[in-house]
C-alpha cells in the first residue's frame, strides 16, 4: 500500500477519542501518525498499520 507523508488515513479501528483519521508524519518501517481528533502522536509498525487502513484520504489539489 502506498502511504505518503501528509496522507490522512481513515482507520478501521477508531482511536479512543472517537476519531478514525490519522495524519502521516513519517513513513518507513515504522509510521509516525497523529490523531486528527485529539492530536496524540504515536509510532506504529508498518505491518500493523496496513491491516488497519480503511482508506487513504489524499488531497491531490493542494501543492503548497
Ligand atoms: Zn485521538
Amino acid at each position: 500500500m502506498d502511504v505518503r507523508i501528509n496522507d490522512v488515513l481513515a482507520m478501521k479501528k477508531k482511536h479512543p477519542c472517537g476519531s478514525d483519521e490519522m495524519l502521516v508524519l513519517r513513513s518507513g518501517m515504522d509510521f509516525r501518525l497523529k490523531c486528527r481528533g485529539c492530536g496524540h502522536e504515536f509510532l506504529v509498525p508498518r505491518s500493523k498499520i496496513e491491516k488497519n487502513i480503511k482508506k487513504i484520504l489524499r488531497d491531490d489539489n493542494g501543492n503548497s
